[in-house]
């Protein structure tokens, strides 16, 4: 096998994992070619009015990966880092995830490259609008929908799905994320928090822990970090710290999750709430807890931190936020990483069904949509557990040989190869 290098690209680094799996499972190299490439990638320009009247080019991006399991599927970054080539690392990782927990989608992303806290409400709404109208041409209900992530939310999808709708009439199933009221499904917006601690508590379950006496810190706090640690204190962790992108928070008995929702929502920060001590982010990756929950960016635990990281337990939340050199030193380390493809995969299980829901033409309850959540994920988790015992490996390689095998099947079957 290759050894990882800590300058691999993020496209470089989904891929690395990947043909370290194709390796194990004897892909053929014309398979191999098709499943590690994206199929279609497309560049906008969009042309932004600022409100002081100057104008000011940015530039939009939708990867489509792979489609051979159905439609296109992920979400839309909006951020300053969102290039090419992270668009893409995040589209193969919509591949593998859909795969993994068997919902009928390929996989896609999309990013908008700009810093949205820069922009006003008014300029953010016209450049989504924008956006959505330059890559309409290669969207649709059956050919691709697109989701939240990074900077992006319900309000941001329920303006893409009225730009969508401009042109082709109403469409709610072109996005999914969407709030409530306008065809958005009941329990979308907590999915990828809690379907990262319906994840951890299998694992806790198979390591011989309860949650009861367990701690756990999560770096991040916007829509999955603030969930998963919502669900995570509702089921009896102790979330002793959180952090955002202006810095962390400690209290070693145990924030209130709920009152610190309220500060976060007056103060637009976790920083400063009222009985915690400061910390930061870099500290928070190395506290000494139970569960350590990386629910921000990509990259945050790599060569240079990942010897420090002392949590026996590591949920990916957010994508990719262990590199290859430092996946390797956990797992040598023996700390069980829940590999992002199975840990955040709740967010696009729900997003299946809100687009389910908007086909039907019929609104599912809330209980109903934890209850299918927690069939695919907990299923998802024991196929992977078992593959990795079956063939010597961690969760992360367990995890994308089953998305990789299940990929080519339907590439073949198709045709493809
Ligand atoms: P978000 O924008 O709602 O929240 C991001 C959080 O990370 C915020 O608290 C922000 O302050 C913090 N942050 C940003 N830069 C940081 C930095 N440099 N250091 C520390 N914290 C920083 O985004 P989100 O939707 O919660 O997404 C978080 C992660 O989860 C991303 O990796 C995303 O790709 C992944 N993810 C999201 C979804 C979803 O449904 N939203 C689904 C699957 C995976």
């Amino acid at each position: 096998m290759a050894e990882p290098s800590e300058d691999l690209t993020p496209f470089e680094a989904v891929t690395f994992f990947f043909h370290e799996v194709a390796d194990q499972l004897g892909l053929d190299d014309a398979t191999r070619q098709v499943l590690a490439g994206t199929y279609r990638e497309l560049r906008v320009q969009l042309p932004l009015r600022r409100d002081d009247g100057t104008v000011t080019a940015v530039s939009g991006y939708r990867v489509q990966h792979n489609g051979a399991r159905g439609p296109y599927k992920g979400g839309v970054r909006y951020h300053p880092h969102a290039d090419l080539d992270e668009v893409r690392a995040l589209a193969s990782l919509m591949t593998w995830k859909t795969a993994l927990v068997d919902i009928p989608f390929g996989g896609a992303k999309g990013g908008i490259q700009v810093d949205p806290t820069a922009l006003s409400r008014s300029e953010l709404e016209q450049l989504t609008r924008r956006y959505m109208a330059q890559v309409s041409y290669v969207v649709g209900v059956n050919r691709d929908i697109m989701a939240p992530d990074v900077n992006t939310n319900a309000q941001t999808m329920a303006w893409m799905m009225d730009a969508y709708g401009q042109r082709h009439g109403h469409t709610p199933a072109i996005v999914t994320g969407k709030p409530v009221p306008l065809g958005g499904s009941l329990g979308r917006e907590a999915a990828t928090g809690r379907g990262a601690i319906m994840v951890c508590d299998e694992a806790a379950r198979d390591a011989g822990r309860a949650p009861g006496d367990m701690t756990m810190a999560v770096q991040g706090f916007g829509n999955v970090g603030s969930w998963a640690a919502r669900v995570a204190a509702a089921q009896g962790y102790r979330v002793v710290a959180t952090s955002d992108v202006r810095g962390g928070i400690i209290a070693p008995g145990g924030l209130h999750v709920d009152a610190l929702g309220a500060h976060v929502r007056e103060a637009g920060t976790v920083v400063g709430f009222p009985g915690a001590d400061p910390l930061t982010n870099e500290e928070l990756l190395e506290l000494d807890v139970d569960v350590l929950v990386p629910a921000a960016l990509g990259g945050v635990i790599g060569k240079h931190n990942a010897d420090r990281v002392r949590a026996p337990i590591v949920v990916e939340a957010a994508n990719a936020p262990v590199t290859p050199v430092a996946d390797r030193i956990l797992r040598d380390r023996g700390i069980v990483v829940l590999p992002d493809i199975l840990a955040n995969a709740g967010g696009v299980t729900v997003s299946y069904f809100e687009w389910t829901q908007n086909i039907q033409q019929f609104s599912w309850t809330e209980e109903r949509v934890n209850s299918e959540l927690a069939g695919h994920l907990v299923t998802a988790y024991r196929q992977v557990r078992d593959r990795a015992a079956a063939d010597g490996t961690d969760l992360r390689h367990a995890a994308f040989a089953i998305a990789v095998d299940r990929v080519a099947t339907a590439a073949h079957l198709r045709g493809y190869v």
